[in-house]
């Protein structure tokens, strides 16, 4: 009977491993066939935290939240043999988003670093930025008018800062965030980092074509960002902001989340679909979320959420 009870407890397990290799398998040739392109806003907690992945297992990280529950994340959807990350970009260098990357840098290949060069004497950041060079990660300070092609067809292009920021000094981190826009074919996502609205107010101003399908909100869901003059130009189809459960700032503001429902905006949020994934050919975006589907790789099961035309 023993023996009998372990065969099935040995043939369990092979099936197991069968499953997981298997997994892996359609992983990569899902990676690998595949034109898609995924925007995942991972539920990193308080704190933001974005992986763009081209069809070629490119990956662009902008953030990495405020601690090493990121590593977690980049485990889940980044494929088992790939340990180099193309370009992070750091949107400001507030904990909440650069918390993450020690560990990244750490365990990862990280090739490039954009940051803005503003000005943040914390030794928290300082540490970063010294393990940075240390292992030899190529850093740039960008702003507005940098366009990195993540592949042929997707760009994407910094529309944030205006201007260098190199030894500058600013009352407010959240006003030297970088605004980027992803733009594959028809499909259009605008990143936002901590930006204000005193941000959007001069991004309007430049008359840049802001408009996209998917905004990733500001500030967690701020009330002091993502104005209606900026709803207005960026004219999202759907928002979607990163925000801890029952976090002390109370984000996101109650006031926001009304102005995104007057206007008929479709909302995702962290802190209650856990991670959000867009996935697009580049014509139709399927959005899938962790709570609906209870599964992490996009489009291996279930049906999306969510579809922008
Ligand atoms: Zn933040």
């Amino acid at each position: 009977m023993l023996v009998v009870h372990r065969r099935i407890m040995h043939i369990t397990s092979v099936l197991l491993v069968m499953c997981t290799v298997l997994s892996g398998i359609y992983f990569v040739s899902n990676a690998r066939d595949d034109r898609s392109l995924t925007f995942t806003v991972l539920d990193v907690g308080q704190g933001d935290s974005l992986l763009i992945q081209g069809p070629s297992s490119q990956q662009v990280l902008v953030d990495a939240g405020p601690d090493r529950s990121v590593l977690a994340k980049l485990g889940q959807y980044m494929p088992f043999y790939d340990h180099d990350i193309e370009l992070v970009i750091l949107t400001h260098p507030h904990l909440d988003h650069y918390g993450g990357l020690h560990e990244i840098l750490n365990r990862y290949t990280v090739h490039r670093l954009y940051v803005t060069g503003v000005v943040e004497k914390s030794q928290g950041y300082q540490d970063l930025l010294k393990q940075a060079k240390e292992k030899e990660v190529q850093i740039e300070e960008v702003w507005r008018g940098k366009t990195v092609d993540i592949d042929p067809d997707i760009q994407l292009s910094i529309v944030a800062p205006l201007t260098p920021l190199h030894d500058v000094t600013v009352t407010d981190l959240n006003e030297s965030s970088i605004v980027a826009k992803l733009v594959y074919k028809q499909s259009t996502f605008l990143l936002t980092g901590d930006a204000t609205d005193k941000v959007e107010k001069a991004l309007i101003a430049t008359k840049d074509d802001l408009s996209a399908d998917v905004l990733k909100v500001s500030h967690h869901g701020s009330e002091y960002s993502t104005s209606d003059p900026w709803l207005d130009v960026v004219h999202p189809q759907v928002g979607v902001l990163s925000a801890g459960l029952h976090n002390k700032f109370g984000h996101p503001n109650e006031r926001l989340l009304k102005r995104f429902e007057h206007r008929g905006i479709k909302m995702f949020r962290t802190d209650q679909d856990g991670d959000v994934i867009f996935k697009t050919d580049g014509n139709t975006i399927n959005v899938f979320t962790e709570s609906a589907t209870g599964f992490s790789f996009p489009g291996m099961s279930g049906t999306p959420a969510y579809t922008i035309n």
